[in-house]
């Protein structure tokens, strides 16, 4: 069996890689000049700054297995203490961000009576809107319907909220929870309450030389897709953009300026836009799956000079009415990445702000400036700045994604789907769903 996986991104050559392993014949297929895709880390300054995601989650076994594999244990870096605490942005003022149980006895942003309300979780009726979850025909509910029905508007909402922002730069209000969040709607499925389905979820085990919540690599998270592309070598065709795929006897034809390449089975790990194009007859379905654009806006001081960072970062929810979304202070949370220089990462843009990240360099410095400026305080200008844009963005889980997941699910046969712009947003649910898909294309 031949397979074509059309994307270098980390998610097509985690797949083909998977696939090469099982003894299947595959080729990778990748537009530009490079592998990687959203990955990307940059040398700036003697420090290295990530373009794209700045660090893995370490659940998921499949993380764990293909760092093992790539023989990348010895470089993988985790977080230092201080990450632990997170912080939000609540009335103009940064507030941590309760990381257990013992934490909301302190006082918070939170009114006592919200932190009740949010408390009594197990207690609220699963919905029976929860068949629609499931694919019997109710209406999806959002992301902020659902944490409103389980948790209450109060505590959990802002913070449910900034979360959606941070992670999807996406709205609480327009995301399908069952998409964005498949555990938590799960956990009321199965257990009537999201509190308790989590504590009765297993957690994966977890190698010991695995940090315990995240972790990147001493030289940045580019350094897995160079492993990757190392692991794989000729099996990945550059500068080799597919624009279509046809049907010719019995099997496939991925086609492009690059030429040919047949096929018995093909991987679109591509965003939506792009698999659109080269598969139309999906292009309708694809079509409801929007993007949200953001420009990762870097700002680094001499160490000692920037702003105060205790922690991993801040969140912003919707509410607060800032143009950003909310910004991660590398330096404390990563040393090893700038050494010598306090590093901070602002994200602006997202749904909340579309235009922000198409705005030149200068204007983005300014903006992300302010920003530090009106949540830390007086702090002087930066040594240096680094942009990276992404455009069109973070695919965007809009309601009705699962059942339009589904329905092209049925539908594919020998044609896959497969990446963050269709299930799973991270990098972790990405590698899971790429050896998960490589062991039913080898399955005898
Ligand atoms: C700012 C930002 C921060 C993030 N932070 C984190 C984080 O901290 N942790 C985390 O887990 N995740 C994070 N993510 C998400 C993470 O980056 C993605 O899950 C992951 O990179 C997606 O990889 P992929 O292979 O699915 O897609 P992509 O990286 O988009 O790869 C797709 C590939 O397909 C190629 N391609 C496109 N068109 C064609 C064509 N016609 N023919 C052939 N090839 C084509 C592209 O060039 C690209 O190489 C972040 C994302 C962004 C944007």
């Amino acid at each position: 069996m031949k397979v074509a996986v059309v994307g270098a991104g980390v998610v097509g050559m985690t797949v083909a890689w998977h696939l090469r392993r099982a003894g299947v014949d595959v080729v990778v297929l990748e537009a530009s000049g490079r592998v990687g895709g959203v990955v990307k880390t940059l040398q700036h300054e003697g420090a290295l700054v990530e373009q794209g995601p700045q660090s893995l989650r370490s659940a998921g076994s499949a993380t764990a297995e293909l760092v093992s594999a790539l023989g990348l244990i010895a470089q993988v870096a985790g977080p230092s203490r201080a990450a632990r605490r997170r912080y939000l942005l609540m009335g103009g003022r940064l507030r941590p961000v309760p990381s257990g149980p013992g934490d909301l006895l302190r006082p918070s942003a939170f009114r006592a009576r919200d932190l009740v309300r949010a408390a009594l979780e197990p207690l609220i009726p699963a919905s029976e809107a929860q068949a629609g979850q499931s694919g019997l025909g109710a209406a999806p509910e959002s992301v902020a319907e659902f944490v409103a029905r389980r948790l209450g508007p109060g505590a959990a909402y802002p913070m449910i909220d900034a979360f959606v922002a941070g992670i999807y730069a996406g709205d609480a209000h327009r995301m399908e929870a069952e998409a964005a969040f498949p555990g938590m709607v799960a956990a009321e499925r199965e257990h009537g309450s999201v509190v308790i389905g989590m504590m009765r979820t297993p957690r994966s085990p977890r190698p010991d030389w695995l940090p315990r919540t995240t972790f990147t690599f001493e030289r940045g998270v580019q350094t897995l897709t160079r492993a990757l592309h190392e692991s794989l070598g000729g099996v990945v065709r550059l500068n080799a953009e597919v624009t279509g795929i046809e049907r010719l006897d019995g099997g496939l034809r991925v086609v492009g300026p690059f030429g040919m390449a047949r096929a018995d089975q093909v991987i679109l790990a591509v965003p939506s836009w792009v698999a659109a194009r080269i598969h139309p007859v999906w292009a309708p379905s694809l079509a409801t799956i929007g993007a949200a654009p953001v420009a990762a806006v870097h700002l680094a001081w001499p160490r000692g000079e920037g702003p105060s960072q205790q922690g991993f970062g801040f969140l912003i929810p919707s509410r607060e009415r800032f143009d950003a979304l909310g910004a991660i202070w590398v330096s404390s949370t990563f040393p090893h990445l700038a050494p010598g220089w306090d590093l901070i990462r602002v994200l602006v843009g997202g749904a909340r702000a579309p235009d922000l990240p198409r705005l030149s360099d200068r204007a983005l410095r300014s903006h992300a400036l302010r920003v530090v400026r009106q949540v830390q305080g007086p702090t002087p200008d930066p040594s240096w700045v680094q942009v990276a844009r992404h455009l069109p963005g973070i695919p965007q889980y809009g309601l009705g994604h699962s059942r339009i997941m589904r329905q092209l699910d049925r539908a594919a046969t020998d044609i896959h789907l497969l990446g963050w712009g269709y299930r799973g947003i991270g990098l972790s649910q990405g590698l899971d769903a790429a050896r998960a898909l490589a062991a039913k294309i080898s399955a005898p």
